[in-house]
């Protein structure tokens, strides 16, 4: 069960005047490429709960997210394509829809606003039986963050080939970090990007999917420009400048934050990698949220 181009996704080098030798090589990996919609990282966190619906008998899925998620666009899409009736239940009351929440709507997905308040007492299957009937129906929770998720993001390895040393990853719920540092042999350093305030305390939550890992696994949120979803034109001039020097489109939540971060961890008198690092940055797609700084971007 498939409908990424396996064939799309590839390793692109970075050029070497980015990092300027500071580490022996520097790649992304292009997972932004394997779907239009269904992008990045979210189709592999979607693709074995999925699968779950299929083994269950189930024809109708509910999801949750916010009126910016990624994730409801990606199962929007998914569930299109593979004839299940989807469900979101979103959070926050919104008068004008946001771009995100008419592509869903466009892709046949019924969305259910409930307030913040509310919204969190979304793993509460009681309260949700009381907002939309559940029986029979794959619940999957926010951001694709269970079991399922976690193992699908495994499955990204299968695109990493060998010889690096560090892999880079953005950090939403730490699902895909966790997949990856499950599924990458114990030497490969993984260093997460939080784009949000303070997000250094998912570290104890993705810890407790990772028994006895801890040891190279990073966070690091200093680059949230803000706060998650926030942006300033210095954020904006780099992705533009990324842009034309790599060809390579980030996205203005994650991967652009993520990125930024590498750049300030190649500077300084103490470089965060060793010389010898052959160093991987995953971009996780999430271009569809770029709609929210159309005009600022030269691409
Ligand atoms: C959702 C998302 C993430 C975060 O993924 P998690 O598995 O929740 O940590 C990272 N990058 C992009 C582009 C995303 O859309």
């Amino acid at each position: 069960m498939d409908i990424i181009h396996e064939d799309a996704v590839v390793i692109q080098p970075l050029n070497n005047d980015w990092y300027q030798n500071k580490v022996a090589a520097m790649d992304m990996l292009r997972l932004d490429l394997i779907h239009p919609v269904i992008s990045g990282n979210k189709w592999f966190k979607l693709k074995y709960n999925l699968q779950q619906a299929k083994v269950k008998g189930y024809d109708s899925i509910i999801t949750f997210g916010g009126g910016f998620s990624n994730h409801l666009v990606a199962a929007a899409a998914a569930a299109k394509e593979y004839g299940y009736k989807i469900t979101a239940i979103v959070r926050g009351k919104y008068d004008v829809l946001t771009p995100t929440l008419k592509d869903c709507i466009e892709l046949g997905m019924e969305l259910i606003f409930v307030t913040k308040q509310e919204y969190a007492n979304k793993e509460n299957p009681e309260w949700l039986q009381t907002i939309t009937d559940t029986k029979n129906k794959l619940v999957i929770p926010e951001g694709g963050a269970n079991e399922w998720g976690r193992l699908g993001a495994q499955d990204i390895t299968r695109y990493i080939l060998e010889g690096y040393t560090d892999v880079c990853v953005s950090v939403g719920s730490g699902t895909t970090l966790i997949g990856l540092r499950n599924a990458l042999p114990a030497s490969v350093n993984v260093t997460g990007f939080v784009p949000m305030k303070e997000g250094n305390y998912l570290l104890d939550e993705i810890m407790t999917h990772l028994p006895g890992k801890s040891k190279r696994v990073k966070l690091f949120d200093y680059w949230h420009f803000g706060g998650f979803g926030k942006w300033n034109s210095e954020l904006i001039d780099f992705m533009n400048e990324f842009h034309k020097k790599h060809e390579i489109p980030l996205d203005i939540i994650y991967t652009s934050k993520m990125m930024y971060g590498v750049k300030e961890l190649l500077s300084g008198e103490r470089p965060y990698f060793n010389d010898g690092a052959r160093v991987l940055c995953i971009h996780t797609g999430g271009l569809q949220g770029n709609i929210s700084v159309k005009g600022k971007l030269e691409y």
